[in-house]
Order: C-alpha cells, then structure tokens, then sequence
C-alpha cells in the first residue's frame, strides 16, 4: 500500500517528469539511453569497409588520443570494458593477493569485484552526505582507528592484512573531493586508483576526474555518457604504468615483427577498431551531451527548489559534474516512502530507479570488512535516479 503522504509526493514528482522529460504516455521515457547521428553511422561504416575491424586499427589509436586530449592525462590506453581497465589498473598498482582495497560501500559491483579478481579483499567506506560518493573526512578518522603503520604501509589491525589501494568512485558523475584524499593516502602509502567510469567529463578543479591518482579508469558500457557498445579505458601519467597497461592487456606479447613470446600471463582485454570507430564519434559530441545534461540537470534543479519532501543533488563546490544521472533524494524522515514513490513514477513509464543495493549486503561481499555506513545506508535508502538521457534536451 502506497502512503496518501508517498502518493502526493509521488504525484509532486510525476509532474515535474511532465515538465521536464516530457510526456511518457505514449511511449515509456527510460533512465538512460544512447544517442547516435549520421557521424557514428559514417565512422563504423568507414571501418567495416577498411577491413580493420579486430584488436588493431586507425580508430583504436585515435580514440586513445583523443581520451588524451580531453582528459589531459598523459596516457590512455582503451580496453574491453570498464570492469577489465579497473582489474588492470588495480593490478600494476601493485595490489596482491591477500590484500585490502578501499572501496565505497555504495556503488556498482564491478569496483568490488576487480577488486576480488586481484585475489584481493574489498574492505567498504561510507558516502559524503552532499555526494554519493567516499566521505574523505570519514575515511580519515577511520584508517586512524583500524590502521597500523608498518614498514611496507598501512596494515589493517584487525585482519593484519596490507591496505594497499584505495578506489573512489565519481558516483552519477559528481567528483568525490580528491585533494585532501590525496594528501592522506600519500601519508599512509595507500595507492589510488579511480573508476571514473561514470564521470567522462567531469572535473575535480580543473583536473579531469580519473587523472589525480595513480591510475583512473573510464567506462564507455552503453549506459554511459560516450559509448563504444562495450569499452573502457585506463588513463595514467606515468609512462612505466602505461606500457605496462598497455603490455598486460595485449596478451604481454614480447614485441616482434614473427615471432611469439608471451613474457607474463597477459589478458586480452584490447578494445576492438569497430568499438573504437563508435567511440571516435561518440567522443566528438560529448561538449554537446555536456551541454544537454548540464541544462538537464538545471531544469530539474529549478523544478525540485519548489517541492516539499525532494531534493535535487548538486555537483560540489569547486567542481563541474557530467551529470551522468539527474539524482534526488526523499528526506530523510521519509526515506521509507521512496520505494512506493519509485512504483508511481515506473508505472507512468518513468525509468526512475534507487541506487545500488550497498555492495557489502550481497552475499559474496557480506563478510568483508567495512566502516560505519550510516551515509551510504542513506543514500541506498532515499536517492532517485531520474531519467537523464541528453536526448531529452533540445540542443542549448
Ligand atoms: C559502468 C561502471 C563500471 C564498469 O562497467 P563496464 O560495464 O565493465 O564497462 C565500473 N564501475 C562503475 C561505478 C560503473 O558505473
């Protein structure tokens, strides 16, 4: 049964999906979807017919320029998927069997699993209370109370085991605060490596997200804001880092013109040219998917600064957000109507959905260590993702 309280807030909300996203009636309006003109037409075209449509090709290397030149980081080597460049960079960031990586509790299950493929242990951090993403402030009095200083770094005194990397997320796209995470994981020998994988365009200051810490990761899964089908991309400036990205995931062949010399046990987990020819594409018009989710985003913000029982989640201070996905939130005292709040808005044909499910409640991650996770039981508890496609804008 749906509250009068939940149906009224509900009903407050459908009328700004109205205004804003347009009428669902006739045809369900999803949460996000790809856009494609006649240039990615043209470009996959283009590379069908060139014949280079596998694991080497014009596009593949383009494409990682061009990831260069929009996100300044000095390298960046395109591979399958997000989840793969997150195992690769988690991998040449030293992290080892037997290890401890920080992870936030609320986000996709690919930043905890790339985490397990190391054969490492996913140890859960709590939210920001402004952002979906790692409260820097809470990490730090934390890893005061379980770490020990050693020789090697930071041991968690409880498991005894080596904390060796730490993986914030830029959740729905709004920058976690990376200056002072920086400063205190440099202290403690913690290496940083950030999935980016929702944040292309998004920028802490004005650095690209993914290009403050050791390592960061991009994914370009059809959900995202640029797509290539399936893709990712690991981005770094550290040259020994990227050959050995680049090394590792293409199979770690030896360099020669005939003969075949594997030196370690490499993946292949190269992005193929036909994804590329996608991407080269997609990536020319992502100022223009910027722009719409940015006016997006303001319509939503103007529409919700009215409505009594919801509020819009802004890009923090000091940073600009893509906006991947419009996000509100029930208030807190009400928190257990979101749910009925989501049935209305869906069966409008709303694609509106809650955040992930907190990765240490699923019954692979339900032993593993974790911080007090007051902000991000929150954050699972109230927050609504709103339908956030850049098609539902006119161009600005
Ligand atoms: C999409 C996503 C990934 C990677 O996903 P792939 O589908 O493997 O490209 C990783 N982390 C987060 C937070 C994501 O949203």
């Amino acid at each position: 049964m749906t509250s009068d309280y939940a149906t009224r807030i509900g009903s407050d909300l459908l009328a700004v999906l109205r205004s804003v996203a347009g009428d669902a009636a006739g045809q369900p309006i999803p949460l996000h979807e790809p856009s494609f003109s006649e240039l990615e037409q043209r470009m996959v075209r283009d590379c069908i017919a060139s014949t280079y449509v596998s694991s080497i090709g014009r596009y593949v290397d383009d494409f990682g320029t061009m990831l260069e030149r929009y996100t300044g980081a000095c390298f960046a080597i395109p591979v399958v998927n997000g989840t793969s460049a997150l195992q690769v960079a988690l991998t040449v960031a030293g992290v080892k069997a037997g290890d401890e990586v920080l992870v936030p509790a609320l986000s996709f299950v690919a930043t905890a699993n790339a985490v397990t493929y190391c054969g490492a242990t996913p140890h859960f951090l709590d939210s920001d209370s402004a952002i979906p993403g790692i409260s820097v402030e809470r990490l730090s009095s934390y890893l005061r109370t379980i770490g020990r200083p050693a020789k090697s770094g930071l041991v968690n005194r409880t498991t005894d085991r080596p904390i060796s990397a730490i993986v914030p997320m830029h959740a729905f796209g709004h920058p976690v605060d990376m200056k002072p995470l920086l400063t205190l994981c440099a202290t403690y020998g913690i290496a940083v490596v950030e999935d980016a994988a929702e944040s292309l365009g998004s920028f802490y200051s004005d650095r690209h997200t993914g290009t403050l810490g050791l390592l960061g990761t991009l994914s370009f899964n059809g959900n995202k804001i640029v797509t290539t089908g399936g893709g990712g991309a690991v981005l770094t400036n550290e040259e020994h880092l990227a050959r050995r990205v680049k090394h590792l995931t293409t199979t770690a062949k030896v360099p020669h013109p005939w003969r075949f010399v594997h030196d370690a046990i490499g993946w292949n987990f190269r992005m193929p040219n036909l994804n590329a020819a996608l991407g080269c594409a997609q990536l020319q018009r992502l100022p223009e998917f910027l722009a719409k989710k940015r006016s997006l985003a303001e319509a939503y913000r103007r529409a919700f600064s009215d409505v009594r029982g919801l509020s819009f989640v802004d890009e923090p201070a000091g940073s600009r957000s893509n906006f991947w996905l419009c996000t509100i939130r029930v208030w807190p005292r009400d928190a257990n109507l979101r749910d009925g709040i989501l049935e209305i808005v869906n069966q409008a044909g709303y694609g509106c959905r809650p955040a992930w499910t907190l990765l240490p409640k699923l019954p692979m991650y339900s032993a593993c260590p974790r911080a007090p996770l007051d902000e991000a039981e929150m954050w699972e508890a109230n927050s609504i993702n709103l339908p956030s496609s850049p098609g539902l804008m006119r161009s600005p």
